[in-house]
């Protein structure tokens, strides 16, 4: 919060805070436990305008900045992660429309994401597909004034709740990254169809699907922008998402590090609260430092992204290396801290330790964070 200067961001993050108190926290063990979707506080955060974020105002939404989105991700993935993905992949899904959609396209779907009416989704990874995702086999031919798609795509967030996949697929497989292009696809289209519902080791109330496209039809008009610009829009998408990330893994690295920190004034071994023994007090320091580090980061991120600055992949790539790995670090060493009974299901350790290690593998891996990060220090 240090690094908010502006009374509106304040307001902002009070309200937020007072929401997870009220409203997400109760319910983050029960979620993660029934595996279920959070259908009722995707409505609290539709009332509060949460989809509207990542939308800018002429397209029907209130996008006051990146960094608004990454305060939002932050306090929910504080108490909830799954929770926090309902609004991280809002944005996701709307991001590529935005960055390479016509205008008629951002008029049309601008105001269905920012009020939450539609769930939009991000549809780029297949089995085969993974951190090399320009080697999709999900082919798009024109036929008429029609695209007929046909493939599969893996490990989709909110791919079994959506209405709308921002789909990526080879126009011209002969022209490798360059062939590939994206489509919005209706989900109530004829010839789609959820193959699968993945059983996950965190993040269980996030639904994350195996989607089918079977000779699916879309019109010409949903090509989003122009053809063979996909792998373009994608990636610069990625740019974009990578600080949300970025807090969402601060925002459970807090969660944990809060929960810690009162734990060890309350609980008592040797006659004295374990906070007053010099190993646990600095393993908290580090965990403090560590994480105001990562949040600077962060928040320098996404003012690049806003700045549209030449150093954002640069930038968005190392806030979500450094943040995931300091997150899955304050995980480990708060449940540390709780002894045995952070390793139990009754406490939350194990699940804020089990949410933190998807930030080092989705929206590339930490490895490919590095092949960014070395790339651009190398050119
Ligand atoms: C819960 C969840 C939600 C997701 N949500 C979405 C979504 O909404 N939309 C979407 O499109 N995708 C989504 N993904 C996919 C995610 O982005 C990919 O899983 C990720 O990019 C890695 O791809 P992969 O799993 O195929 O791993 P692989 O690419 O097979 O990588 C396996 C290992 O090899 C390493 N590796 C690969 N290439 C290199 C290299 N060149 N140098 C060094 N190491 C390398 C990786 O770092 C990793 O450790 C999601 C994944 C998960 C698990």
């Amino acid at each position: 919060m240090y690094l908010l200067n502006q009374e509106e961001q304040k307001m902002f993050v009070d309200q937020l805070r007072k929401m997870v108190d009220d409203k997400v926290r109760p319910r983050a063990a029960e979620i993660d436990e029934k595996e279920e979707f959070p259908w009722d506080l995707k409505e609290v955060f539709q009332e509060m305008g949460l989809f509207g974020l990542s939308v800018p105002e002429q397209y029907g939404g209130n996008r006051q900045g990146h960094l608004y989105t990454c305060l939002a991700v932050e306090e929910i993935a504080v108490a909830c992660v799954s929770s926090s993905l309902i609004v991280q992949g809002q944005a996701l899904g709307w991001e590529p429309i935005l960055i390479g959609g016509t205008e008629e396209q951002k008029k049309k779907y601008g105001p269905m994401v920012a009020s939450g009416d539609v769930i939009i989704s991000y549809g780029l990874t297949e089995s085969g597909a993974g951190s090399d995702s320009g080697a999709m086999a999900t082919r798009a031919v024109k036929k008429g004034d029609k695209y007929v798609i046909n493939g599969t795509k893996c490990f989709i967030t909110n791919g079994p709740v959506a209405n709308l996949i921002t789909v990526f697929a080879m126009t011209d497989a002969s022209k490798g990254v360059k062939g590939i292009s994206a489509f919005v696809v209706p989900t109530d289209s004829p010839g789609f169809s959820v193959a699968k519902w993945e059983k996950k080791m965190g993040i269980k109330g996030s639904p994350t699907g195996e989607l089918v496209f079977e000779d699916l039809e879309v019109p010409a008009e949903n090509l989003v922008g122009q053809e063979g610009k996909g792998f373009v829009y994608a990636m610069k998408t990625l740019d974009t998402s990578r600080p949300v990330i970025g807090a969402q893994a601060c925002g459970v690295a807090r969660g944990a590090l809060e929960l810690a920190t009162k734990y060890a004034k309350e609980r008592v071994q040797f006659g004295r609260p374990i906070a007053n023994f010099q190993g646990i007090g600095w393993m908290l320091a580090d965990m403090a430092a560590e994480l105001e580090a990562a949040r600077c980061l962060v928040y320098q991120a996404a003012q690049l992204v806003d700045d549209n600055n030449p150093n954002k992949s640069y930038l968005s790539a190392a806030s979500k290396l450094v943040a995931s790995n300091v997150a899955m670090k304050i995980t480990t060493d708060a449940l540390q801290i709780a002894g045995g009974y952070g390793y139990m299901r009754e406490y939350p350790f194990e699940r804020m330790m089990r949410d933190a290690k998807i930030t080092q593998i989705y929206e590339g891996t930490n490895q490919i964070m590095k092949l960014i990060i070395s790339r651009e220090l190398l050119k």
